[in-house]
């Protein structure tokens, strides 16, 4: 466990003391995470390649036993705030609560009635609203706490389930199952190849440091209002695409069976780029995975491009803050970029040389400054743990 870490968790704990008036029975770390490719894919029942971030949600948490549920954020004003096991229902909450309450109900509706109440006091070193789930470290720390602290033996895969529930049934925002997966089962010096449609996964190694590389995230701090919306729309085409393609998921689209498949949508011009778009991402995620296997980390590079290109002429989700990363990055001598995320805003993957970091970082950097942009937040990811006990 690194200081920096160790420090945080006394700190919650600590501060977990003073709020509550008792010690936590523990403490636990859940990362945000990052995509290194396959974007989109995990609604349609395809491949993603997430890693964990070192930034992480901590929670000191302890068991009550009269169906209360306490919550504290140290990032969000005001004290805790008390919600009724019994009275929680999906939909009821809009606050930053609904996250880890949702959680506390999946748990039950899933039948782990032996929770009856906690006390949670957490904070998070996670950006929110940056690309990077946020929302998913404050679920899985949640659930890996009650898990533990319960003694409920679930695994990391079925924590990340009941976590997609709390997200999607709770709170009300319709996610895949990539953030919460990552989040829980990522580990340090790896990226996670997992398949969404039966959560199968494989640990690949991805240690950039020992390649003398860098991935820089770029924050673009921008969030465009429409792209809920527009989330909704690319799901809703895609699952026409399988419709009309008579497939259960765009994922049984075989990359070999592309063009066969894009003759046979007819003039449904949108839905034939949203197709073409997951079926040869899926494609490029098993190519990263071939690469990265085989040791060729910078010959993933190109990779990382194409998806971009994908998104953005294909999905049609980039926006102009990101385009003007990849480009400028690309121009000042980055192996690789490309978005990452939801996309009309959040961040944008940089894979660098290391001994190129500063030049691209300040290129970027200058070319928001003359675009009249805010200035983006960067910082170098180091593939990083998934939740665990601290404490
Ligand atoms: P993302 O997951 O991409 O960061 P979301 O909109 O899915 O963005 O989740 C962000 C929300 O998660 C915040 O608006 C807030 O409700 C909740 N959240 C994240 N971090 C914290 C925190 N440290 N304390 C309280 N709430 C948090
Ligand atoms: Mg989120």
């Amino acid at each position: 466990m690194s200081e920096a870490v160790e420090a945080r968790a006394a700190a919650v704990a600590e501060r977990f003391t003073e709020l509550y008036g008792a010690e936590p029975e523990g403490v636990w770390a859940a990362p945000g995470r990052v995509n290194l490719i396959g974007e989109h894919t995990d609604y349609n029942d395809g491949f993603v390649m997430p890693f964990a971030l070192p930034h992480t949600a901590v929670a000191a948490v302890a068991r009550r036993t009269d169906g209360v549920l306490r919550l504290h954020s140290a990032d969000i004003e005001g004290g805790a705030v008390e919600l009724t096991l019994d009275a929680l229902a999906p939909e009821s909450d809009r606050n930053w609560t609904a996250y880890p309450a949702g959680v506390v109900w999946a748990l039950r509706e899933a039948g782990h009635t032996a929770i009856t109440g906690a006390d949670v006091h957490l904070t998070s070193t996670v950006p929110t609203g940056a690309g990077l789930s946020s929302s998913a470290a404050l679920e899985v720390v949640v659930a890996l706490a009650l898990n533990d602290l319960y003694e409920l033996g679930l695994k990391g895969w079925q924590l990340a389930r009941l976590c997609q529930r709390a997200e999607n049934v709770y709170v009300g925002a319709p996610t895949g199952i990539m953030d919460q997966t990552a989040s829980a089962c990522c580990e340090a010096g790896h990226a996670l190849f997992l398949d969404t449609r039966d959560l199968s996964q494989k640990q690949i190694p991805f240690d950039l440091a020992a390649e003398g590389m860098r991935l820089l995230v770029v924050d673009t701090q921008v969030k465009h209002a429409h792209s809920d919306g527009e989330y909704g729309k690319r799901r809703a085409g895609c699952e026409k695409g399988a419709a009309l393609l008579g497939v259960d998921a765009l994922r049984d689209v075989p990359y070999a069976g592309l063009d066969a498949a894009l003759a046979g949508l007819g003039d449904e011009e949108e839905v034939r780029r949203l197709v073409r778009h997951i079926v040869t991402e899926n494609e490029r995620v098993e190519r990263v995975v071939s690469l990265l296997e085989a040791g060729d980390t910078r010959a993933i590079g190109p990779v990382l491009v194409e998806g971009h290109a994908s998104l953005r002429d294909d999905f049609r989700i980039s926006c102009p803050e990101l385009d003007l990363v990849v480009d400028t990055a690309l121009a000042a001598g980055a192996v690789g970029a490309r978005m990452t995320g939801g996309g009309f805003g959040g961040s944008a993957i940089v894979l660098v040389e290391a001994a190129d970091e500063e030049t691209v970082t300040k290129a970027v950097a200058d070319a928001f400054a003359a675009a009249g942009y805010t200035a983006p937040r960067v910082f170098a990811a180091v593939p990083a743990p998934g939740a665990r006990r601290l404490v």
